[in-house]
C-alpha cells in the first residue's frame, strides 16, 4: 500500500521488484524502491540516449600507448571508446558499456569501434606509423554475437591492411561465460591472423588452463597487480610469474617511476599507462606517437 498511489502504478512497481528479483539470480525476493525506481528509469534514459548517440555517430576512439619499456618506444596502441555529447561532456566507457551490453547496443556500437579502428590502421600505411599495432577492446557480447566473426572479416579483406596489426582484447570472463564456444570462436578470429590478448588478466578466474586452451598471444596483467607489488609481496611474486610465462606480456596501469623499475627489473617488455601517457585523442596521440618513437 505505500509503494503506489493507483493500481496500475502499483503492478508497474510490482513488475520493477520482479525485474530486480530476476537480475539478482535464481530464487530471489526484491521489494520496490524509490531507489530501484530512478536505476530503473536512469537505465532506460541511457538506453535511449545511447540509441540517439548511435544515430548522430557520437563516439569518438581515444588511443593510449603501449611501450617497449626497453627501448622506450611506442609501439602500439589500444583504441579506447569515448562518447562525447552534443553538449561535449565526455563520457567514459564504463558509464555506458554496461547498460550497452545489457540492451544489445554494444552490437553496432561494437562494428563501429572495428570499422574505426580498422580504418586507423589503413590512414597510417603511408606514414611514419605504418608499423604500429592498434588493439580494440570486444565484449563478450560481441564476440559471441553470430554478426561478429563475417562483419571482422569482411572489414579486414576489404581494407587491405596487415590483420596481424590488429589486436583484438577480450577479457577472461568474456571466455568463462561458455568455453567451449569461446574456444571455437577464438581459433576461427585466429585464422584471420589477428592477434588476441587476454585483457585485465589475473582478476577473473585465471586459470592456467585457459590458457593452454586459448589461442592468445598476449597477457594484459591487470593494473591491480602493479600497483599492489612491492619487493617481496605475493603481487610482485604473482607479477614475476605472469611476466615469465612465455607469452608476450603488457603491464597495464603503469602510473610512475617505481612501476616502471620494478616492471624493467622483471624484464617485463611492454606497458601502458599514465606514467607515459592518459588515453589521447587522435591528434594528440599522433604528436606524442612522433616524439616518442624519436628515442
Ligand atoms: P581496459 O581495456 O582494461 O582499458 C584500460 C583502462 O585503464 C582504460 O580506461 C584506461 O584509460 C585505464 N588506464 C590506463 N592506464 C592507466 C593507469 O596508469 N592508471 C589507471 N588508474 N588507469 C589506467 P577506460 O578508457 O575508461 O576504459 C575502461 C574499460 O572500458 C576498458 O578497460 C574496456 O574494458 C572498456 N572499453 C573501452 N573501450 C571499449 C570498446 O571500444 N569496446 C568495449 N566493448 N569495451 C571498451
Ligand atoms: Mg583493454
Ligand atoms: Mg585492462
Amino acid at each position: 500500500p505505500d509503494d503506489a498511489e493507483d493500481e496500475q502504478e502499483l503492478i508497474k512497481n510490482a513488475d520493477i521488484a520482479m525485474y530486480n528479483a530476476k537480475d539478482l539470480g535464481k530464487n530471489q525476493i526484491s521489494f520496490f524502491s524509490n531507489e530501484l525506481n530512478e536505476k530503473v528509469e536512469h537505465y532506460f534514459e541511457l538506453k535511449n540516449h545511447l540509441d540517439l548517440a548511435i544515430k548522430h555517430g557520437e563516439f569518438r576512439l581515444y588511443f593510449q600507448p603501449k611501450v617497449d619499456l626497453l627501448a622506450n618506444k611506442i609501439c602500439a596502441a589500444e583504441a579506447l571508446i569515448r562518447w562525447i555529447k552534443a553538449d561535449g561532456t565526455l563520457v567514459a566507457p564504463d558509464n555506458f558499456i554496461p547498460v550497452a551490453e545489457d540492451t544489445k547496443q554494444i552490437i553496432p556500437i561494437g562494428q563501429w569501434v572495428i570499422e574505426t579502428a580498422i580504418q586507423q590502421l589503413k590512414d597510417w600505411q603511408d606514414t611514419e606509423f605504418k608499423d604500429l599495432s592498434l588493439s580494440i577492446n570486444v565484449s563478450a557480447i560481441q564476440l559471441y554475437d553470430e554478426s561478429f566473426l563475417p562483419h571482422l572479416k569482411s572489414n579486414l579483406a576489404s581494407s587491405g591492411i596487415n590483420p596481424a596489426q590488429l589486436e583484438i582484447e577480450i577479457t577472461e570472463t568474456a571466455v568463462i561465460t561458455d568455453t567451449e564456444t569461446a574456444v571455437k570462436i577464438l581459433y576461427e578470429l585466429k585464422k584471420l591472423d589477428v592477434m588476441l590478448s587476454l585483457d585485465d588478466f589475473g582478476t577473473g578466474y585465471s586459470s592456467l588452463s585457459y590458457l593452454r586452451l586459448l589461442p592468445v598471444d598476449i597477457l594484459k596483467i591487470d593494473r591491480s597487480f602493479i600497483a599492489s607489488a612491492k619487493e617481496g609481496n605475493v603481487s610482485n611474486k604473482i607479477l614475476a610469474s605472469i611476466i615469465a610465462l612465455a607469452i608476450d606480456v603488457v603491464a597495464e596501469g603503469v602510473e610512475d617511476e617505481t612501476h616502471l623499475n620494478l616492471l624493467l627489473a622483471h624484464q617485463c617488455q611492454l606497458g601502458q599507462g599514465y606514467y607515459f601517457s592518459r588515453p589521447l585523442p587522435l591528434a594528440q596521440f599522433s604528436e606524442l606517437a612522433l616524439d616518442l618513437s624519436l628515442h
